[in-house]
């Protein structure tokens, strides 16, 4: 099944209302929207998304360009696909932008896989249930109070889930304690309850929430201190009862792998748009299998919900309803439990009619697109400068400028012209950058501080 053409959309869809946690305010998610196409008239769909919205340029461009190493590849060759585009960003990195990228192509060749063969994901890849209980992620925010929290948790339980997580990071942790505890009492002990602090906390600190939080009966504290800190995950995974959850910002088994010899996790959490895909996030959850430990999806709910069907060691989803308005499809819950679709591919088709209203502006060409021509130096610089008086002929008689050594001319000398034109007024000369002022890559953040 040749891959035909690769395309790229990006929308922005604004949240019904702000997300406020340890380190997030968010307003809107940006995703970028793969296409695969193949000659069998198949379409695969992929998805990434962005925090924030601002940065999907980078994201969609290196989708774009990651994606024209798949024309004329098989789309059943994921592992082989794979392989290429992981040699392909050597360069660039196995972490970061390039894997967000590989990690959408993957997805859309699983979905173009399961819709050419007429079968969910989930059954290629070797099914192992139906349905898998969900937990309620979407709510219980920092900024709630105690009362909203109580009326929240219990809307939840109204709305059948069994399961649901709270987030942490009060300046006082006692406050933290009072609000878990609240939570608890009001779903009563056999509900399952989460509690994230976004990576809010130091050590000393999570510890002693931590300790605290004990009697609360947590299902899991999750990245109780920042990401990249091993140690101090296995630190507090070794000295609490209370599982330790993290994962959610690791790139490929790679990531995973110093996670579980440094025992810094009892759960993990690959986020299938960053971990490498569903092609990867199958070795994770195989490579955690031989250490009996327990996976467990980070968003992307609805493509997730393939690979609970798909992993024995997969038995919890994290239900966000923030990606539900990019499909046609929903999910179904019955009982708190949402069920494994059995329709072909990852079983969710875009909305195209609706996401029209959130399109963001274009940030790379499609790489089914040909390649924007590049601009000759001095076209570059015009644009910059005030309009040139105009004249009869123009006087563009300069010589083709010497190539640097191992490059080319970058743009043809025109041809003279038959009569000798006046002289243009000469352009002036572009400003060189005062070396104090913030540059323009850095401005952005400097506003923002
Ligand atoms: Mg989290």
């Amino acid at each position: 099944m040749k891959i035909t053409g690769i395309r790229t959309m990006t929308v922005d869809v604004p949240l019904e209302e702000p997300v406020i946690t340890a380190i997030h305010d968010i307003r809107s998610i940006g995703y970028v929207l793969v296409f695969v196409d193949t000659e069998a008239g198949v379409t695969g769909e992929g998805h990434l998304f962005s925090l924030p919205a601002r940065h999907l340029a980078p994201l969609e461009a290196m989708t774009a360009v990651l994606g024209q190493s798949l024309i004329g590849e098989d789309a059943h060759r994921v592992e082989g696909i794979w392989h290429k585009l992981w040699t392909e960003v050597n360069f660039v990195g196995h972490k970061g932008v390039p894997l967000f990228a590989l990690s959408a192509l993957d997805m859309a060749l699983w979905d173009a896989r399961g819709k050419a063969l007429g079968q969910p994901v989930h059954r290629l890849l070797g099914s192992c249930r139906d349905a898998v209980p969900a937990y309620h992620s979407g709510g219980l925010w920092l900024s709630r109070s105690r009362d909203e929290l109580v009326a929240e948790a219990k809307t939840f339980l109204k709305q059948g889930f069994r399961a649901m997580k709270m987030r942490l990071g009060k300046p006082r942790w006692q406050e933290d304690v009072e609000r878990a505890e609240a939570v608890r009492d009001a779903v009563g002990p056999d509900i399952r309850l989460m509690a994230d602090a976004n990576q809010g906390f130091d050590v000393r600190h999570a510890l002693r929430l931590g300790r605290a939080l004990e009697p609360v009966g947590l299902d899991w504290f999750e990245e109780p201190v920042p990401a990249y800190d091993v140690a101090g995950h296995a630190a507090l995974a070794a000295a609490l009862d209370t599982p330790i959850a993290t994962g959610e910002t690791e790139y490929t088994r790679y990531g995973f792998r110093p996670l579980i010899e440094a025992k810094a996790a009892d759960v993990l959490m690959p986020d299938l748009g960053r971990v490498g895909g569903v092609t990867e996030f199958m070795r994770v959850g195989h490579m955690a299998q031989a250490w009996d430990l327990p996976v467990s999806p980070h968003l992307y709910s609805e493509a997730s919900l393939q690979l609970c069907g798909a992993l024995r060691n997969c038995d919890l989803l994290e239900y966000m309803p923030w990606s539900a308005r990019l499909f046609g499809d929903k999910i179904e819950f019955e009982d708190g439990r949402a069920r494994i679709p059995d329709r072909p591919g990852l079983g969710f088709s875009f909305d195209l009619d609706a996401l029209e209203a959130f399109r963001a502006a274009p940030a790379a060409q499609s790489a089914a697109a040909p390649a924007p021509k590049r601009p000759s130096r001095r076209a570059a610089a015009k644009k910059d400068e005030p309009p040139a008086p105009k004249t009869e002929a123009k006087p563009k008689a300069r010589a083709v400028p010497k190539a640097r050594a191992g490059t080319k001319p970058e743009a043809k000398a025109p041809p003279k012209p038959e009569t000798a034109p006046e002289p243009a007024p000469k352009p002036a000369r572009r400003k060189r950058r005062d070396p104090g002022k913030t540059p323009w890559y850095l401005r952005r953040e400097t506003e923002d501080a």
